[in-house]
């Protein structure tokens, strides 16, 4: 998409720090770091999010967070890594071309893990929520 700053990315219009390259993927430094060496691993071609994304190039992407996650480790050496992505505004995407955040970790950095994103379960028990997915 032509106006899309990761796209611009992909094209070398906007500079980027790679991590890691391939055909399908591009990984480059989160340019407002949250944690050294904090990673986006982006598919070439623009996809507002992983609903989007054409399924013959999930492989490819998760391929790219592996890669990038090996360079990382590699180069920094962190404890451990939370690894995930935005999805809508209501998630908190800012940016609308699909990116996977790598955020390495260091023991004692701080910082939290997933859980920690959100605590709100709602008014149904799990066991509710469980029977609507029955087929
Ligand atoms: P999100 O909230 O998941 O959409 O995160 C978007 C991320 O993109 C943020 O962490 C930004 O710091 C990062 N970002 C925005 N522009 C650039 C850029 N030109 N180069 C690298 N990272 C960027
Ligand atoms: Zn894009």
């Amino acid at each position: 998409m032509s106006d899309c700053i990761f796209c611009k990315i992909v094209k070398k219009e906007i500079p980027n720090y790679t991590v890691y390259e391939d055909d399908h993927v591009l990984a480059f430094l989160d340019i407002a770091p949250r944690a050294k060496g904090h990673t986006l691993v982006i598919p070439k071609v623009h996809a507002e999010h992983l609903l989007e994304l054409n399924d013959e190039l999930l492989g490819f992407l998760l391929f790219g967070v592996k890669r990038a996650q090996e360079r990382i480790d590699h180069i920094l050496q962190p404890d451990g890594y939370n690894v995930g992505w935005n999805h809508g505004e209501v998630g908190g995407q800012v940016v609308p071309h699909l990116h996977i955040h790598i955020f390495p970790r260091w023991r004692n950095d701080g910082g939290g893990n997933m859980h920690s994103i959100i605590d709100q379960s709602g008014d149904k028990t799990v066991e509710d929520v469980g029977k609507l997915f029955k087929t």
